[in-house]
């Protein structure tokens, strides 16, 4: 995390280091997915051993969640993707759709939401909106996040109270421009090299 906050990171750092914390937490989730027992052997004799019961649909928010896709594919090579794309307005902090690509899922399916700022939750309440509306159940969704403002956990708790919320750290706030205190700036821009 003092790697992703300092400015002087460079950005191939800044890439290993949010590919290194979005696995940990990957790592965490996995603690979360259901799984099921199979029968192995190994070369000396027959034991079970136990696989996931089925991948979770990971779901980034384009574009900073795909700063975090390669590390859950690795936990979980197996997993459908789907993409939704929102973006802030930088004036009002407001998210807009402008694309989206989710694969039919089962209600019952685990769904993993990617975004690695929670920062007014304004994306994050578009996105559960969308997958609820699809059939996915709160209680089956958690929501991989690396910073978080405690403004965007309330907001996300109260419309969303049965999700699970995986954050890596909650920071003190927002700035009036809506960016998090003392966060890391902007984490696309940071990450894709869209800096000013
Ligand atoms: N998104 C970012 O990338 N950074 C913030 O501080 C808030 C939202």
């Amino acid at each position: 995390m003092t790697i992703l906050r300092d400015e002087k990171t460079v950005r191939p750092v800044f890439r290993t280091a949010a590919y290194q914390v979005s696995r940990i937490i990957a790592h965490q989730i996995a603690q979360k997915i259901s799984v099921q027992q199979m029968s192995i052997a190994t070369p000396i004799a027959a034991t079970t051993g136990i696989t996931f019961a089925s991948s979770p649909l990971l779901v980034p928010i384009l574009r900073s969640g795909l700063a975090m896709l390669p590390a859950f594919l690795d936990i979980f090579p197996d997993a459908p993707v789907g993409i939704v794309g929102l973006k802030r307005d930088e004036k009002t902090a407001i998210a807009h759709w402008y694309y989206e690509n989710v694969p039919h899922f089962d209600p019952k399916n685990q769904i993993v939401i990617l975004d690695p700022m929670i920062a007014t939750g304004g994306t994050g309440i578009e996105t559960l909106t969308f997958l609820v509306q699809r059939g996915a159940q709160q209680k089956n969704i958690m929501y991989a996040s690396i910073v978080s403002a405690p403004e965007g956990i309330e907001l996300l708790r109260k419309e969303f109270p049965e999700i699970n919320i995986i954050c890596a750290v909650q920071d003190k706030g927002l700035t009036k421009d809506k960016f998090i205190i003392p966060g890391l700036g902007d984490f696309g821009d940071r990450f894709f090299g869209t800096e000013v």
